[in-house]
Parts: C-alpha cells; sequence; structure tokens
C-alpha cells in the first residue's frame, strides 16, 4: 500500500522553481531560460534534457528567430509584428535561448530513440513580449517538425513577475508581457508562478 505523498516531491516543480531562482538572480532586466525534457527525463545531463544558460537580452547573434533575419533557416516576420516591434525586440533574451534550446534538439535530442513527449519549458521573469509570443509559436512548431509530427511536444511559458501581462509602451508602441490567457498555477512548496502552454499531440 503505497503512502506516498502525490505531488509533494514532484521534479518538474522543483526544476520550475530552481529556473525562476536562477533568472531572478540576474540583474534587473529581462532573463529567460529554456528547459529541455526529453520523456520527462530532469537530470540535465545533456543527454535526455537540457537547460540553457539564463540569457540576457542583448545577447543576440542568432537569427533564427530574430524575426529580422533574411538568412536560411530564419522564420519571416509574423503578419502582426511590425518592422519596428521585431527589430526592437530582435535580440530579447528569448531569441538566444531559443536558438540554444532549438540547436540541442536538433542536434542531439532528434537522435534519441523512441522518443514519446518533448516538454520545453521558456523561464522568464515577466514572460515574452508580443514579438517574442510569436517566437514561441515558432519554436514549438520547430520541433514538431524536427520529430515529423510523431511525438507529443508540450511548450510552457512560465513566469511570475506580477507586472506579467501589463501593457508597455516600448520605444512607441504598445508591447504586453505575458498572457492574459496564462493558468495560475501554485507548487507542492507555495510557489505561486504563470504558465501558458502550447501542445502538439500527434494523431495515434
Ligand atoms: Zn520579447
Amino acid at each position: 500500500m503505497s503512502t506516498s505523498t502525490p505531488h509533494s516531491h514532484d521534479p518538474l516543480d522543483q526544476v520550475v522553481v530552481q529556473a525562476l531562482t536562477d533568472v531572478h538572480a540576474q540583474h534587473q532586466g529581462l532573463f529567460t531560460q529554456v528547459l529541455v525534457m526529453v520523456d520527462s527525463d530532469v537530470s540535465f545531463d545533456d543527454a535526455n534534457s537540457y537547460r540553457t544558460a539564463v540569457k540576457a537580452a542583448g545577447s543576440g547573434g542568432e537569427e533564427r528567430y530574430s524575426l529580422t533575419s533574411a538568412s536560411k533557416g530564419a522564420h519571416p516576420r509574423p503578419s502582426g509584428i511590425s518592422a519596428d516591434e521585431a527589430r526592437l525586440s530582435s535580440r530579447d533574451s528569448e531569441v538566444a535561448a531559443l536558438q540554444d534550446a532549438y540547436d540541442w534538439i536538433e542536434g542531439q535530442g532528434t537522435q534519441l530513440q523512441n522518443v514519446r513527449t518533448i516538454h520545453v519549458l521558456v523561464v522568464s521573469n515577466i514572460g515574452p513580449c508580443d514579438a517574442c509570443k510569436k517566437r514561441l509559436e515558432y519554436f514549438c512548431d520547430d520541433v514538431v517538425r524536427l520529430f515529423d509530427k510523431h511525438v507529443e511536444v508540450m511548450v510552457d511559458s512560465v513566469y511570475d513577475t506580477a507586472a506579467a501581462g501589463t501593457t508597455m509602451n516600448r520605444s512607441g508602441f504598445d508591447s504586453t508581457y505575458g498572457y492574459s490567457g496564462a493558468t495560475a498555477c501554485t507548487t507542492a512548496s507555495g510557489k505561486k508562478f504563470w504558465r501558458l502552454r502550447q501542445e502538439f499531440r500527434p494523431k495515434s
């Protein structure tokens, strides 16, 4: 007879709490860390799961998610995002973090056998701006495509700043950080955070 208490030592809870702590250990500004878990592995040993460094804005040099590059493999600027907004956000912390995570999944994740699920946490202090929301959509589609639509993919935006969900003026245009439809979550240890999940399930 099991006497274990569900959720009391949920490894995913601990991963979320650690990542939010790491993000908030940075200086003033917006920071992002992306965690990739293959089949729920949380060892972050680079073989079955991977954790990027905590990326700062201005990391730059990555084109896939900049929305401003015409290079091969770079995503085009989506409708609804102006050229100015794409440019001003093109070195947001998400851009480098998503690129790093994509590179690991493409290089290592796709080499693993019998993968069933890819779970990605995009952890930030305040949540993605409107342009970065599009970047997260592109990223989720990229992961689905890397596995030829054969694996379940979950991409969670996770953040915990109270200001999230508010609209701010950024160099002349308004951008909303975080999602109006995010779910309020609380870990077993009492840590509160917001989560917005994108999910893909393969046809069975
Ligand atoms: Zn952004």
